[in-house]
């Protein structure tokens, strides 16, 4: 097993489509031990192949609480049967976009089928953090990220907030604070001045193909990410 690098936003590559996989052998077992420990020294709850670079329809998960043993769970080629009218809201984070927290709202239930860790079939009903996790996490395989969906809640924001929040057991810690959105809490936290410089420094790398994430500042990445969701 090994610790693969994660890619960040704004690489491209993260915007790629996965394929499906074509059979579960010793292979693709490596890849998913290799990305179980990368998820687990980073820390995360789950992890799609793409993030550290490989378009296959492989995502890796443990949702076992800090003081349980652990859960290591894998899904290849999965599917989404059926999802629910209700809807929850729930703030997510991503080891791809890192410290930017938002809600994103996805239906509260999905009925998925996948083949496990052996290459059985399995068709299993999701619901709670599981649900959150598993739709985030195959989003990923069609190279959508949770930001994609901010500026839609920006929006919903307008309107009074009624629903209350689930417990979140586990995953990384949240950033509290009276900023709403990742552009406000980027404004919050950094001069104007700086920010429009780091923008402007985002753009003219983007026209020459430069943006991916190791050639950029922390700063320019938020900004990045802002362009990314449409701000
Ligand atoms: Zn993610």
């Amino acid at each position: 097993m090994a610790i693969r690098p994660i890619l960040v936003v704004p690489d491209p590559v993260l915007k790629q489509v996965s394929q499906p996989v074509e059979r579960v052998d010793d292979e693709l077992r490596a890849l998913m031990d290799d990305m179980l420990e990368t998820m687990y020294d980073a820390p995360g709850i789950g992890l799609a192949a793409i993030q550290i670079g490989v378009p296959k329809q492989v995502i890796v998960m443990d949702l076992a609480g800090p003081d349980e043993p652990k859960a290591p769970r894998y899904f290849v080629n999965p599917q989404i049967l059926d999802a629910s009218d209700e809807t929850q809201p729930y703030e997510e984070g991503c080891l791809s976009v890192p410290d930017i927290y938002d809600e994103v709202e996805r239906p509260s239930k999905v009925k998925l089928k996948y083949l496990n860790y052996q290459g059985e079939e399995v068709v299993e009903e999701a619901e709670g953090l599981f649900a959150v996790c598993i739709q985030h996490e195959m989003d990923h395989l069609k190279g959508v990220l949770f930001i994609d969906y901010l500026s839609r809640l920006k929006r919903d924001r307008a309107s009074p907030r009624s629903r209350s929040r689930p417990a979140r057991p586990d995953g990384p810690p949240r950033e509290r604070g009276g900023v709403s959105s990742a552009s406000e809490r980027l404004q919050h936290h950094i001069h104007p001045a700086v920010l429009s410089a780091a923008v402007r420094r985002v753009v003219r790398r983007d026209r020459v193909g430069l943006a991916a994430s190791r050639h950029i500042e922390p700063v320019a990445q938020h900004a990045a990410i802002d362009q990314i969701a449409g701000h």
